[in-house]
């Protein structure tokens, strides 16, 4: 149980989390803060915290644990502001959708008070951003990562999985190296893939044309591309090496299929895309 949560960036990741913990009735009272009094206010209007605050120094002053949901870019800044304010018995976890910058920016900017901090990505989301979508179920039956820094306590590290556990969410940990790379295979080029794709069909003659006739598939795949243009220019700023090496793999396999286009190879297009559907099959069932 949560006395008090301070939610640093009540977007939908942040904000989904308060409504969570709030329905399960693990969080005393919710603390909202940003920049926007404006955006905090709308939040408390939809019950998705109890208090506004616009000094992170005050609203992580009497907090049992912070939660930092603010795109990658900003989190230095946000360590920076509220680690003179910080008690010892506070603890401090993140939503970054990549870790390795994260914890360079907390090591940086926390000082000795990085112990309190327990880097997290819940593996969770829509392409929606902002308080407005942000809603209750987000994280239920759905994966977080934390990765915990050799600073950190059991106890501490167990406290945030409780918390995730009672937004409805299984808990995995590993090294934050390793879950950039995971996340550049399964998340991060997939997004340049869909962003790349529609900016790349916007640009030829009879868009209009193209985007008439797009069919289910095109929106299934595209879906992503409605992501927030900010928050995707971090990630993929952030985690740059790994993303490049995905990327550098998925160039590779684009030669192997146009090869085997230009040169009719119709058995290696068929094994190509039979071992796909089979390890598709398998992991979506
Ligand atoms: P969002 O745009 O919905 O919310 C971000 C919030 O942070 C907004 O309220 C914004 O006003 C606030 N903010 C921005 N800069 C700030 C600053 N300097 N100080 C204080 N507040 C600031 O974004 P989101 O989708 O909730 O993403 C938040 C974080 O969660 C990001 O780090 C992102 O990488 C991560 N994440 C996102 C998803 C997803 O699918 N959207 C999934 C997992 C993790």
């Amino acid at each position: 149980m949560i006395n008090r949560l301070c939610v640093i960036g009540v977007g939908l990741i942040g904000g989904s989390l308060a409504l969570a913990l709030k329905k399960a009735g693990y969080v005393n009272k919710v603390v909202g803060a940003g920049r926007n009094i404006e955006h905090l206010e709308k939040a408390k209007s939809l019950g998705i915290i109890d208090q506004c605050e616009t000094d992170l120094g005050k609203a992580v002053s009497h907090a049992d644990m912070v939660f930092i949901a603010v795109p990658l870019g900003a989190m230095a800044g946000v360590f920076n502001k509220i680690e003179p304010f910080l008690h010892k018995h506070t603890i401090v976890t993140d939503a970054g959708s990549a870790k390795h910058c994260v914890v360079e920016d907390a090591t940086r900017e926390l000082g000795v008070k990085v112990n309190q901090f327990i880097p997290g990505h819940p593996i969770a989301g829509t392409e929606k951003s902002g308080a407005i979508a942000a809603f209750d179920s987000l994280y239920q039956a759905r994966r977080v990562i934390i990765t915990p820094l050799e600073e950190n306590s059991r106890d501490d590290i167990n406290k945030v999985r409780a918390m995730w556990k009672a937004a409805g969410a299984d808990v995995d940990e590993m090294g934050a190296r390793h879950h950039d790379l995971v996340l550049a295979g399964t998340s991060h080029l997939p997004h340049i893939l869909a962003f790349s794709l529609v900016d790349c069909l916007n640009q030829v003659d009879d868009v209009d044309e193209i985007f008439r006739f797009a069919a289910g598939g095109f929106r299934d795949f595209t879906r992503i591309a409605s992501s927030d243009p900010v928050m995707w220019r971090d990630i993929c700023l952030s985690n740059g090496e790994a993303v490049l090496a995905m990327m550098n793999r998925f160039e590779n396999q684009l030669t192997t299929l146009k090869a085997a286009i230009e040169n009719n190879d119709a058995d290696a297009l068929l094994e190509i895309f039979s071992r796909a559907k089979k390890a598709r099959d398998g992991f979506c069932m």
